[in-house]
């Protein structure tokens, strides 16, 4: 003969309290049949719901086996026990514990995901079995929208929804008046006719009364255990077991489908607490944007302060006398002159050489007067600087020669001396201190840059300046042009060795624009760096918001782990939704937080500025992956928490 369904030997569950331990469950012998409707019944606090949550292996025995259709459950594990509970159990609770959040048809579909079923066929049988429980027209309700009879019509339906053999129900009528309650136990009736093992618990003998079985429990112990045999009445209510059975469905597409139902729930969840998961993005938002506008910025920033220094002529040397910038003496040494200019001229490595002097003077034109810098310059400065004419023509070797009394200025200063005029500065004469000069040229203006002042720039030959000005050959400056070919580093040091060598001691310094072009690089990178460091914080502090968030509402919705985890979710189920959960925040949080670093790059054009933000791809998509990557981190703990829980201590849980 085989063993019975059920077998429960020497069942012991024993609690702990204080230093002793409470026994409530001692040592219990039972068997029960496939088939039976057995009611077990005693006063409160007997421990009928101990014994009920051990036969639907949510609890475990302290003491003693609990074997059904011949497994012994003691060797089994948590996501063996699941899918016990998801094969064979269907749980009917007192306060029927449906998800709030999820309409009739989801909360009965819930079993069915967890065993991995399609959507379309588990909808439509859900669709089914609540109509045949006369439940059709309040399909798409929630349950804060129904009755008390029907809400646990709704969960009966749940409890058949995989097909499952043992009906457990504790105190099904509890919270029903009494005619809700017949109903209920009309439907338990007929599915017992129908083959399935129903176990009710109550402490009403008149529901006990319609059981076939009776086993009375009190203070832990079974007392009596009676057989009725009355007649089962013929009940209304339509056939169940026509209802196709569902079997865990291909492990990719079981878990593709689960993944599915997560991610639905988690943007349900979202939704339900907009509010909250606002607050908890705010932080990845914040610091996603400014991660992304802060390399965005360093990029726009570098690239604008190259441009700038490759206007002011590439590969140049710049030679003037002293120690450094800022030396005393550097005024009082004579020796950088035009003989040496002209030796660097000879230099193969050099593609172009000019001295400058300089001097600040008074610029009138008309009635127009500003100060302006005058800088003497030798014909091939504007080569050397790269500088651009605009109209006229540039000053020659003869013009140099002759200290000839013209003068280019740039387009800056044309617009201030001439105004609405400047078109035809050219030809134009300026009284430049005491000095008359004719415009010849005008160049672009070398915006931002280096060596910009406010005051205005004209440019004359420098022989003019140093004899009508000044009245000294000693030179400001020699900017050399390294040949397109030589390097830059090794013109320095070829120069640097030729003037030490004619003036018998190094009483110069050289200002090279590649060192000045690296040194803002790596300035920047410097700069991008540290504010990331910064933003790198704010994400951190983000992530651990998220975590924070996510730790209440898994406290929150311990009620809603409990009952998934009754229902067969196993441990991995309940971490995937969370974990999803924390991703989606992260994610959604990292997306916003990229638009506004884009908007915050849009707004400058806006505001007139000519700086630009420049994004990179990979910066955006590190950005993304930082997000999820702090979804998984933070919010891996209170998944977690939520996987590791009690079913038994979660469902008690309000
Ligand atoms: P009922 O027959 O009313 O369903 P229960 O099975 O819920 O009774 O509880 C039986 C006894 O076990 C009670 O005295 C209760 O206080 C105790 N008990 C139940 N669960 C726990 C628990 N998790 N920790 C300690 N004591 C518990
Ligand atoms: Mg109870």
């Amino acid at each position: 003969m085989p063993e019975p369904l059920i077998v429960l030997e020497k069942l012991r569950r024993q609690y702990p309290s204080g230093d002793s331990m409470l026994t409530v469950l001692k040592d219990i012998d039972v068997t029960i049949e496939s088939g039976e409707m057995v009611a077990i019944i005693g006063s409160s606090g007997s421990g009928k719901s101990t014994m009920m949550n051990i036969l639907g292996c949510l609890d475990r025995p302290t003491n003693g086996s609990y074997r059904i259709g011949g497994r012994d459950t003691g060797t089994l594990d948590a996501d063996d026990l699941a899918e016990l509970r998801r094969k064979r159990f269907g749980f009917i609770f007192q306060r029927y514990h449906l998800l709030a959040e999820l309409t009739a048809v989801e909360n009965v579909e819930i079993p069915a995901v967890y065993a991995g079923e399609s959507k379309p066929d588990r909808t439509m049988r859900a669709r089914d079995l609540l109509a045949r429980l006369g439940m059709a027209d309040r399909e798409d309700h929630k349950p804060g929208q129904l009755s008390g009879g029907q809400q646990q019509r709704v969960s009966i339906a749940r409890a058949l929804m995989n097909n499952a053999d043992v009906i457990l129900a504790d105190e099904p009528t509890g919270a029903l008046d009494t005619a809700s309650g017949n109903d209920v136990l009309d439907i338990l009736e007929a599915l017992n006719a129908e083959g399935k093992t129903i176990i009710i618990v109550t402490h009403e003998h008149d529901v006990a009364a319609r059981a076939k079985r009776i086993i009375e429990i009190s203070d832990g112990n079974i007392i009596s255990d009676t057989r009725t045999d009355h007649d089962t009445p013929a009940t209304q209510v339509p056939p169940f077991v026509a209802v196709s059975g569902s079997t865990d469905a291909k492990a990719f597409g079981s878990l593709t489908g689960r993944l599915r139902e997560a991610l639905r729930m988690a943007v349900r969840s979202m939704r339900a607490h907009k509010l909250r998961s606002f607050l908890t993005m705010l932080g990845i938002i914040i610091g996603i944007a400014s991660v992304v506008s802060v390399v965005a910025l360093g990029e726009g920033s570098r690239q604008k302060v190259l441009s700038d220094i490759s206007r002011l002529g590439t590969n140049t040397l710049e030679i003037f006398p002293g120690k450094n910038f800022g030396d005393v003496r550097s005024g009082k040494i004579r020796t950088l002159v035009v003989a040496d200019a002209n030796a660097l001229a000879g230099q193969p490595y050099v593609a172009a050489v000019t001295p400058t002097v300089s001097t600040s003077s008074t610029v009138r034109a008309g009635t127009t007067e500003a100060s302006a810098l005058v800088n003497g310059v030798g014909e091939q400065y504007f080569e050397a600087k790269g500088a651009k004419l605009v109209t006229g023509r540039l000053f020659d070797a003869d013009d140099v020669r002759a200290k000839a009394q013209e003068v280019v200025i740039d387009e800056t200063a044309s617009k201030t001396l001439f105004g609405d005029d400047a078109g035809s500065a050219v030809g134009r004469t300026l009284m430049i201190g005491q000095v008359p000069g004719k415009v010849i040229g005008i160049i672009q203006a070398q915006q931002g840059g280096f060596g910009s002042s406010r005051n205005l720039s004209l440019y004359m030959p420098f022989t003019t300046v140093q004899t009508r000005f000044l009245g000294d050959s000693a030179l400001r400056s020699i900017t050399v042009r390294v040949a397109e070919n030589a390097s830059t580093a090794l013109a320095e040091q070829a120069v640097t060795q030729l003037l030490t060598g004619r003036h018998g001691s190094k009483d110069f310094f050289i200002l090279n624009t590649d060192d000045i072009r690296q040194a803002i690089t790596s300035t920047t990178e410097t700069m991008t760096l540290l504010i990331s460091a910064i933003a790198v914080i704010s994400l951190v502090v983000g992530g651990i918001g998220v975590m924070n968030i996510m730790l209440v509402s898994v406290s929150e919705r311990i009620n809603e782990i409990g009952v998934r985890m009754a229902v067969g979710a196993r441990r991995n189920d309940i971490l995937q939704q969370f974990l999803i959960e924390a991703i989606l925040v992260c994610l959604i949080g990292g997306v916003l937080g990229i638009s506004g670093a884009l908007a915050f790059g849009a707004l400058f054009p806006l505001l007139g500025s000519n700086f630009s933000l420049v994004y990179s791809p990979a910066s955006i998509i590190i950005a993304v992956v930082c997000s999820s990557l702090i979804g998984v981190i933070f919010g891996f703990l209170p998944a977690r928490n939520a996987s590791l829980m009690d079913p038994v201590e979660a469902l008690s849980r309000d």
